[in-house]
Parts: C-alpha cells; structure tokens; sequence
C-alpha cells in the first residue's frame, strides 16, 4: 500500500512506511534533487533500528551518452541515518577542543618539537600551550557539524554501471547526496 505525500505534477513522493513517518519523510524528499537524469518518483521508506532512523530513498537515474541522449536507466537507492542533533563530538580531538603535537608524533615518526615547529608554519594551527594546539578539525568547539540526513556509505546505484553512461556515476551520485541542505 502506496501512500501519496506529495504530487508536484510531473513528478510524486511516496511511502508505504508508517504515518509516524510521514513528516520525516517530507522533511526529506524537499532536500532530495530532481531533475539531471534524477527524473522518476521519490519512493522513501524509513524504519527504525537499534534506537536511529533510517530513510532509503528509491528512484530512477537516467544516464546519458557521450552525445547526450539517454541511454541506460538505474534503478538507485541512496540511504540515510536522520541526525536530531546537527552536531557530534569532534572525531579528531573526541570533545577536547585542543590535540596534541605527541599524538602526530606518534603516527609520523617524528620528534613532538618537530611536528610542532612544522605545524605553527601553517596558520591553520593555532598554540594553546607548548604542547598542544587548537583542534584544527573543530576550531577548538570540540563539535562537527553533521548533516541532519546523513549519506550512509553504502551504494547508491543498483547493479553493475555500463561503459556508456560515463565513469564514475556512483562518486557523481554520491556528492549529490552527501550535502542536502
Ligand atoms: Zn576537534
């Protein structure tokens, strides 16, 4: 059983999840692109595991040849985690705000003086003390932004992709969905 959220004419949202998602489904087919080969119906499903949601948004994708006529459709099913929060802990300095020259030490091989005299050449690092340094990845807020549907790294192009249609179309795919905004 389809439900029908959205008809804009030439092309629908759909959803055969239940009513309890329905507004987030629409929150996110409104980010979804339309149109440059992305030319079907937005089909979405979102369910709940292990306490996230998740939304797979379905439609078609219809390349086009070197002389620009379409030649192959795909079926494509990019899928996302829906973030409430539109930030997370820093990964580079876990919530710190600050990181050390040690921790590069480590992993380069160097002397900690060394990797900090190399960094402080680089205006990006700012010093908080002698040993450690504003996090570079924060700015020092000990927070990322995330986006609020996060492109889970799965694939987003069913089947194997044609010569044809060009190289590439999953990474082509995949920055047009990994900023929705
Ligand atoms: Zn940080």
């Amino acid at each position: 059983m389809y439900t029908e959220l959205a008809n804009y004419g030439y092309y629908k949202v759909t959803t055969d999840s239940p009513e309890k998602y329905h507004e987030l489904i629409q929150e996110l087919a409104d980010k979804l692109p339309h149109g440059s080969g992305i030319n079907g119906n937005w089909h979405i499903k979102a369910y709940q595991y292990k306490n996230r949601i998740y939304l797979q948004a379905f439609n078609i994708y219809e390349a086009m040849n070197e002389n620009g006529f379409y030649c192959h459709r795909y079926v494509i099913h990019p899928k996302f985690i829906y973030n409430p929060e539109l930030t997370k802990v820093c990964e580079y300095c876990k919530g710190m705000k600050y990181r050390t020259y040690e921790e590069i030490a480590e992993k380069t091989g160097e002397s900690w003086e060394h990797v900090k005299s190399r960094l402080l050449d680089d205006l990006r690092f700012i010093e908080y003390d002698d040993r450690t340094f504003v996090c570079n990845l924060c700015s020092g807020t000990g927070r990322t932004k995330i986006q609020k549907f996060e492109l889970l790294p799965d694939r987003i192009v069913y089947g194997r992709e044609l010569n044809c249609c060009g190289y590439g179309l999953e990474d082509y795919l995949g920055d047009t969905f990994a900023c929705l905004d």
